[in-house]
Parts: C-alpha cells; sequence; structure tokens
C-alpha cells in the first residue's frame, strides 16, 4: 500500500495524544492555535534524534517513537511544567507503514499517558530523524532555572545512573542487555511527578541528559557557585555499581533523571519528593561558592574525569 505525505499524517498523527479544551485547532491547517489558561508560562523545548547518532539504525520504531517525545518531557520536567502540546518534524527515508505504526503508537501512547497533544508537524523525506518540539505549562514566575543554586545547598538526583550507558555499551559490544538497563536505554522515564513537586522548594533544577558532570557544570555556571561530588553516594544499579567504571554515572548520558538543588533546611522534603516523584531521590553534593566541579572518590581523594560528557562537534 502506498501512502501519500498527507494520508500518512492523517492516518498516524492527526489524534495522536490526549483530548485537550485549550486546544482550538490542531492537525491540518497551516499552524496550531492554542490557547493556554490564564496564570501559567508556557515552557518550550526542542530535542532531535538523528538516526547514526542519537540511535542505532534498526532502533525498534515504537521505542523510537516513545524515547523521542520522553527526551523532551525530561526537559518540561526540568522545568516542572506540565506537558501540554508538541510538534513533530518527522524525516524519513521512505514510507513504511508498518513501521509508522510502530512509531506512532510508541509516540503517542506515551503523548496520552502525559495529557499530551500532538497539535502539528512537518514531514520530509531524507536521513531518518525525528525531532520534536514540546510545550508545557508551570505556574506564572514558578518555573525552575538552573540558576538559582545556591552555596551550602544540597544536590540531589533522582532515580539510578548510568544504566543507559551501560546498556548501549552492551548493545554496542554485541552481548546480551539485561531488561532493567535496557529499558533505561529504550523507555527512558521523564520525572514529570517530580519536576512538579520541585515547584516553588528547589533552587534549582536540570535534567541529565548528556551526564551528571557535564550537566551538573551548566547548573554551576548558570548559578555563578561550584561543587563537590561524593562519588559514593551516587545511586547505581547492581550492574553499573559491578562495572567499577564512574564515567557511566558521570559521563555516559542518557540517563534522563533530574539533578535539582534543596537549600539545607529542605533536607527533611527528601521522603516527601520520593513518595510524589516515585522514585529514587540521593542526595550526591553540595553547592559551593568556590567555582569549578570537584570529584571527590570513596577514600576522600580527588577523582579525575577523562572524558566529560556528551558533545557534538567535537
Ligand atoms: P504547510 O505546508 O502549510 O506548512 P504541511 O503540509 O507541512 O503544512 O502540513 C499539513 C498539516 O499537517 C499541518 O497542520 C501540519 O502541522 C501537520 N503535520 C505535518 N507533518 C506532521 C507530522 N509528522 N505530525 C503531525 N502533524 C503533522
Ligand atoms: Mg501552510
Amino acid at each position: 500500500m502506498s501512502l501519500s505525505e498527507f494520508g500518512l499524517i492523517e492516518r498516524f498523527f492527526a489524534s495522536c495524544g490526549a483530548s485537550d479544551a485549550s486546544l482550538i485547532l490542531g492537525v491540518g491547517d497551516d499552524a496550531a492555535l492554542l490557547s493556554p489558561p490564564p496564570g501559567r508560562q508556557l515552557a518550550l523545548t526542542q530535542d532531535t534524534l538523528v538516526e547514526g547518532v542519537h540511535f542505532l539504525a534498526n532502533a525498534d520504531p515504537a521505542d523510537l517513537g516513545h524515547k523521542a517525545l520522553a527526551v523532551n518531557l525530561s526537559d518540561l520536567a526540568a522545568m516542572g511544567a506540565e506537558p501540554a502540546w508538541a510538534t513533530l518534524g518527522l524525516t524519513l527515508p521512505r514510507v513504511d507503514a508498518g513501521w509508522l505504526e510502530a512509531f506512532s503508537s510508541g509516540l503517542c501512547a506515551l503523548a496520552r499517558a502525559v495529557g499530551l497533544t500532538v497539535v502539528g508537524g512537518d514531514t520530509t523525506q531524507g536521513p531518518l530523524a525525528v525531532s520534536i518540539a514540546a510545550l508545557g505549562l508551570v505556574p506564572s514566575g514558578a518555573a525552575l532555572r538552573r540558576d538559582g543554586a545556591r552555596p551550602g545547598d544540597l544536590i540531589l538526583v533522582s532515580g539510578t545512573l548510568g544504566d543507559a550507558g551501560l546498556a548501549l555499551r552492551l548493545l554496542k559490544a554485541g552481548g546480551s542487555v539485561p531488561q532493567s538497563l535496557a529499558r533505561h536505554l529504550h523507555r527512558p522515564q521523564a520525572r514529570l511527578a517530580l519536576g512538579r513537586a520541585l515547584v516553588g522548594r528547589a533552587h534549582a533544577a536540570i535534567d541529565l541528559s548528556d551526564g551528571l558532570a557535564a550537566d551538573l557544570r551548566h547548573m554551576l555556571v548558570a548559578s555563578g557557585v561550584g561543587a563537590t561530588l561524593e562519588l559514593e553516594r551516587l545511586p547505581l544499579s547492581p550492574e553499573v555499581a559491578a562495572s567499577g567504571d564512574w564515567s557511566l554515572p558521570l559521563s555516559a548520558g542518557d540517563d534522563y533523571e533530574l539533578c535539582f538543588c534543596l537549600p539545607p533546611e529542605k533536607a527533611s522534603l527528601l521522603n516527601e519528593l520520593e513518595r510524589a516523584g516515585g522514585c529514587r531521590v540521593t542526595q550526591v553534593g553540595r553547592i559551593e561558592a568556590l567555582a569549578g566541579l570537584r570529584l571527590r572518590d570513596p577514600a576522600g581523594r580527588p577523582f579525575h574525569l577523562q572524558r566529560q560528557g556528551y558533545e557534538h562537534f567535537t
């Protein structure tokens, strides 16, 4: 069966996600019309996944649909925003109805689960790439930002770190990947509930896409502060702990956990945040006035990291 550009949009993406009263006009016109509720600001983010760079050729299309949206949701989570709408830029080498069916099912199931609607997009022919722009809503003036960390703040992270990195390493080596690790790589779960629970409480937040060391540095620079991280505090799965490789939790990337700063008097919120977020929350270090990121190994000695984190063009 051959499908035209418009046929495929209509079939797979015209009703993708949640139904939504603030959506005036969705897929099908020259632009979508949205009516954000009063008292809320829009948080807008975009992430692109390119075959061969962000995912391996022959990636499972349902996983890819899920992940392309999940990485954007992770950015919204880090702002404390609630997902609302998205546009989908899809570049396809060819029209393959089976592939599109699986891709849209992965993407649209996640969209529905988080209450987001796909309101438009763009479809082009070329090497496989997926670019999603997502819009979230946050109470006006209350978004979490990178620039609010202060000396004395506790640095916390959600979940465990390094699982996706280990899964990718095993996959590339042609070995088998334990299911628990593979899920982190293929089906990341954005920490939306935790992000919302941090609004009004955290001084700063960032999501971890390039590795804790690199992403935390972005927060430190934005806030004009420094920090010390205690490696022995890093939350690790048994598999990552057994690897003995600190580069997995520090710089392998693809974690999509949140890293955030709480003033020390809010340390007692930790259990409540774990309950609200449905995930583990672990203190891994402290913000300090002295600029730069310092790492301490379990013996208390300075630790030097070889590779800081993933960067394009380097
Ligand atoms: P235009 O040429 O006016 O920019 P298009 O022909 O590109 O519009 O798209 C037609 C409609 O289909 C628009 O509403 C657009 O937002 C939507 N659309 C295009 N591609 C996608 C896609 N991959 N997913 C969802 N909606 C899409
Ligand atoms: Mg037009």
